[in-house]
């Protein structure tokens, strides 16, 4: 009998990489469809790094590495959250996994007992409440819009805890909003919690260094806070590095060594060969970082003044990563040629199927009012992207 479990059951199917791969399906029928839907940098990855692969190969880095990763890739991270963060930790504080994407559920699996709950600001990235679920814990939804630049407040923060509040998740800057939390910001948050001793920052940097506002602010940084916080960053957004799979926590030494050993029984540690290239990353020139920020920041100014263009599109200005969040209920309840728009993940299907541009809509992020386009594209395809966007809404009725 095919017969799934309940914590399969009620998980959702990743929006953004189904979107993607809906795309592709097109793509490969010839369609000519521009992607703004995936998010990961367009650029290749350094050259530098790529030799550090092959090198590693050649010296049969081929078995497997102690689950939190080499001794040299945990010491190159330490390294680094000092340099770039003004934080020390040891090597003991830090595990590498499979990715961001498994720090962040390793953190909870290991943090979260049945009925815990886990404050997920909105709009979030699609796969925290869906790991939280996965933890057995609840997700509590903190919802801030775009009249508040996407970022909740200190009161709505404390309105939030309860004595179940096991963790808060913070991405800044945000995957979907591109918005960042400002030092003041951060530490207004960060007082909040003094008073709830039980919460644990799952704090999630990956777009750390994709930032038009100045330097990169860790809530870590806050007297009594990096005691209780998780910072999760890696490699895949700042060195162009998706598919190596790889991501750490930097966390106190009892949260660190209870996901070792859920990494031991579960994955073991990520791959050896791209946890060369990783240290290279961190210890190599960081040259081509900025050259990828400079491009995302040009592409994020293009992308706001074309999309500001379009009747009905209210757009916030991003101040980090990679993404457009426009607000676009205008459009809801409107029809072309057959097809009404009843909300965003309809838009984002009329925008694949009348445009041929792939989109994601906001339901899924936790803000059903909105759409996500990544830039991480062609300056060229960003403007094309958003020419059809743009007659394709103008038709709506
Ligand atoms: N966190 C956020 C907010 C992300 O957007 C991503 C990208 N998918 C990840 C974590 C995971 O990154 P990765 O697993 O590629 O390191
Ligand atoms: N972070 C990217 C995105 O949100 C990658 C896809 C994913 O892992 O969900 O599109």
């Amino acid at each position: 009998m095919n017969r799934l479990s309940d914590r399969l059951n009620s998980l959702s199917p990743s929006a953004t990489l189904a979107m993607s791969q809906k795309s592709a399906e097109l793509k490969a029928q010839g369609i000519d469809v521009i992607n703004l839907s995936v998010g990961e940098p367009d650029f290749n990855t350094p050259e530098h790094i790529k030799e550090a692969a092959k090198k590693a190969i050649d010296e049969n880095y081929s078995r497997y590495s102690p689950v939190p990763g080499y001794p040299a890739l945990r010491n190159a991270i330490a390294e680094k959250l000092k340099r770039e963060n003004g934080l020390t930790y040891t090597a003991a504080q830090i595990s590498c996994a499979n990715g961001a994407k498994q720090s962040v559920c390793n953190t909870l699996l290991v943090l979260v007992n049945p009925g815990d709950e886990v404050i997920v600001p909105a709009p979030y990235w699609v796969s925290y409440p869906e790991m939280v679920k996965l933890a057995e814990g609840v997700p509590v939804i903190v919802y801030a819009g775009i009249e508040q630049d996407f970022k909740i407040t200190p009161a709505q923060l404390e309105a939030a805890i309860t004595p179940q509040t096991r963790a808060l998740i913070l991405c800044s800057p945000s995957n979907p909003t591109g918005s960042v939390y400002s030092r003041d910001e951060l530490k207004a948050l960060a007082d909040v919690l003094s008073k709830h001793p039980q919460v644990i920052v799952i704090a999630d940097e990956i777009y750390e260094h994709i930032n038009y506002i100045g330097s990169h602010q860790s809530i870590a940084q806050f007297p009594g806070m990096q005691e209780r916080t998780v910072i999760v960053n890696g490699v895949s957004k700042a060195y162009a590095m998706t598919g190596w799979r790889i991501g750490f926590i930097a966390a106190p030494e009892w949260i660190v060594k209870a996901c070792n050993k859920l990494q031991g029984q579960y994955t073991s540690g990520p791959c050896s060969v791209s946890q060369k290239a990783a240290e290279a990353a961190y210890t190599g020139t960081q040259e081509p970082v900025a050259a990828m920020r400079q491009a995302f920041e040009r592409r994020r100014d293009l992308i706001v003044k074309l999309a500001r263009e379009i009747p009905g599109m209210e757009v916030n200005v991003p101040q980090g990563a990679f993404y457009l969040f426009p607000k676009c209920s205008a459009f809801f309840g409107k029809s072309a040629g057959g097809f009404t728009v009843k909300d965003s993940d309809d838009l984002a299907l009329y925008l694949l199927e009348k445009a041929h541009v792939a989109c994601v809509g906001g339901a899924s992020f936790g803000a059903p009012e909105c759409i996500r386009m990544s830039y991480a594209t062609g300056d060229e395809h960003i403007v094309e992207a958003i020419r059809r966007m743009k007659e394709a809404l103008a038709a709506l009725q």
